[in-house]
């Protein structure tokens, strides 16, 4: 497994690419802006693109979407139903893209996505937003919004809540052993570092 990664747009969003490099084949994860960097990165991989999945649907980690799918256009892209186009919110912030239906999956607790010999797992992790999922493969874990290095997403937004969040931090913070941690932005980080110094993820594992 290898993970490569890209900081786009005005908001400096995280965008990855998961490779399994046995098979050559990668998912393309939160490509926020900027499709031709983002497609230069897919293209340095030297793996052939098999999905995009979003960890959730505001505009600066969707914003691209429509510019990788002019060169990819049957790539399925993936999405928590809660945070989709047809499930509209209104706010400014959500601006995940309608798609044709032959793009467009939805992903939700549980369900697993196959590249190569790898299985990413969804977790959703509602509170930045309400259709907001971390996503879990081998000892990494594709944040999101959830959480960040010693801190969280913002709950203020349309579909956020702050129990909604700390619930999710917890169960990230329950899960057994440690993990290497790829936000939505700012720096990487693992598990382990998170339990022992980010409050939030603290509050969130004192609760039931
Ligand atoms: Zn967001």
């Amino acid at each position: 497994m290898k993970v490569l990664s890209l900081t786009v747009g005005p908001i400096m969003t995280n965008c990855y690419v998961l490779c399994d490099e046995a098979e050559k084949v990668c998912f393309l994860i939160d490509p926020g802006d900027e499709a031709d960097r983002v497609e230069q990165l897919v293209a340095s991989s030297g793996c052939e693109l098999k999905a995009i999945l979003l960890t959730h649907g505001h505009f600066d980690h969707c914003t691209g979407v429509a510019g990788i799918l002019l060169n990819h256009p049957e790539l399925p892209v993936y999405i928590n139903f809660k945070d989709s186009a047809e499930h509209k919110s209104g706010s400014f912030y959500m601006q995940f893209p309608q798609l044709p239906e032959k793009n467009q999956r939805y992903y939700g607790e549980g369900d697993q996505l196959t590249l190569g010999s790898l299985t990413v797992t969804v977790m959703e992790t509602p509170g930045h937003s309400a259709g907001s999922v971390c996503l879990v493969v081998d000892d990494v874990i594709f944040s999101g919004d959830t959480l960040f290095r010693l801190s969280c997403g913002r709950t203020d937004l349309a579909g956020g809540s702050y129990s909604d969040m700390l619930r999710s931090l917890g169960r990230l913070g329950r899960l057994e052993g440690d993990y290497r941690v790829y936000p939505g932005h700012e720096a990487a980080t693992t598990l382990a570092d998170e339990r022992s110094g980010n409050p939030y993820m603290q509050q969130g594992m004192q609760r039931v």
